[in-house]
């Protein structure tokens, strides 16, 4: 019996727990500690991020971003049908109506020709995620936004180290979301970011972030004493999270490089399904690939049930993605009934393949074999 591929397994670095344990022994773990102000830190000056702020996770991140923007009951935010729940249930939330998106043709990001009819006075926001860590496209996004006064919300959980025309994800919009999740390129287990990149944000960001208070101004000692200035939720992780996460990033390139090597070797290979039809990844000229996931486009439902079947038989685990959010049981009865027939089809066809750091080349051959033995008699 062949051994079995996990769709994911976290990849440790090493350092994770030598750095928890001096987080630990420096007698401070609460939020903003030593580990945290290093994470901050590389954001901002190596990666050149405005301003980073940990998060408990990108949920909490977004959450934070609709609550900086004071999204409220009436106010309309434009999120694309296929994401994660998170990308629309922060500004639900808060009492926003979700506009729905459909996705591109070209792979699953926001239509953005498809976004200028769907603004009305009442627009606040709107929330492209760069899907598989692959540039929506802001060339056309960010004027149409600038233009009516709109938010842009990069969600950005699948980006770290991806581009748009050499700008770093989540470094375009009014703000951007990372996730540190587990199944996401760096980890902390649970973990997130908020980036202010407009940073008239800035310190409300901090305020929001410590419960409504100025204690992070109160700390750099620009203030005599710490009050209750704004509303504001929890939004910090433990410097135990940062400890970790620390050790991730400080592997970053060694992390990247092993996932885009293991993403142009599934490119490569599996690039002549696309004579038949299946849907590959495509790169526009803006967007970069940083190795996030690969997916495959099957021709329709029916064959995508079959070729996860194939591959579980063979020992592999290969997933579908989102299940479309206007169809969900939450949202069904609230979507306006447009019709997203692009968000639908990534729904029901999408298929992701195991891609992960210690996935070994022999193990991803046996993947790549599987899936063309498979399409091999179709
Ligand atoms: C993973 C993910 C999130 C949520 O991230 P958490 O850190 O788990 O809260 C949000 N949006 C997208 C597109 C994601 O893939």
């Amino acid at each position: 019996m062949t051994s079995f591929i996990p769709f994911n397994k976290p990849h440790f670095v090493g350092p994770e727990t030598r750095y928890i344990e001096e987080a630990v022994r420096s007698g401070k773990i609460s939020g903003d500690g030593m580990f945290t102000r290093r994470v901050h830190e590389f954001y901002e000056q190596t990666q050149g991020f405005a301003k980073a702020l940990l998060t408990t996770s990108c949920t909490d991140a977004l959450e934070l971003a609709a609550l900086l923007l004071n999204i409220g009951p009436g106010d309309e935010v434009i999120v694309p049908a296929f994401t994660f729940v998170s990308t629309a249930n922060a500004f639900v939330l808060r009492g926003a109506k979700i506009v729905f998106a459909d996705s591109t043709g070209l792979n699953p990001n926001l239509d953005v020709a498809a976004v200028a009819a769907l603004l009305t006075p009442r627009t606040r926001a709107v929330v492209p995620v760069h899907y598989a860590g692959i540039a929506c496209d802001l060339d056309a996004l960010l004027p149409l936004a600038a233009a009516h006064g709109l938010a842009v919300v990069e969600d950005a959980a699948h980006a770290t180290d991806g581009y748009h025309r050499h700008r770093r994800l989540g470094s375009l919009g009014t703000l951007g979301a990372f996730s540190f999740h587990e199944t996401k390129n760096v980890s902390a287990g649970e973990g997130g970011m908020l980036v202010v990149n407009d940073l008239d944000y800035a310190v409300r960001a901090e305020i929001l972030r410590e419960k409504g208070t100025n204690r992070a101004a109160f700390f750099r000692g620009e203030v005599d004493k710490y009050n209750w200035v704004d509303v504001g939720s929890s939004f910090l992780p433990s410097d135990i999270t940062a400890a970790f996460l620390w050790a991730q990033l400080e592997n970053l390139a060694a992390i990247q490089q092993r996932r885009v090597q293991l993403w142009a070797q599934y490119r490569a290979a599996l690039g002549p399904l696309a004579a038949q039809g299946v849907g590959l990844p495509a790169l526009p000229d803006y967007a970069t690939n940083n190795g996030h996931l690969f997916y495959l486009v099957c021709r329709d439902l029916a064959e995508r049930t079959v070729l996860l079947a194939s591959l579980r038989a063979a020992n592999i685990l290969a997933v579908f993605h989102y299940q479309a959010l206007h169809r969900s049981p939450y949202f069904a009865a609230r979507h306006d009934g447009r019709p997203l027939p692009w968000a639908d089809r990534y729904s029901d066809c999408l298929l992701r393949l195991p891609l992960f750091v210690d996935l070994t080349d022999a193990e991803q051959q046996r993947v790549i074999s599987t899936v063309l033995t498979f399409y091999a008699t179709r």
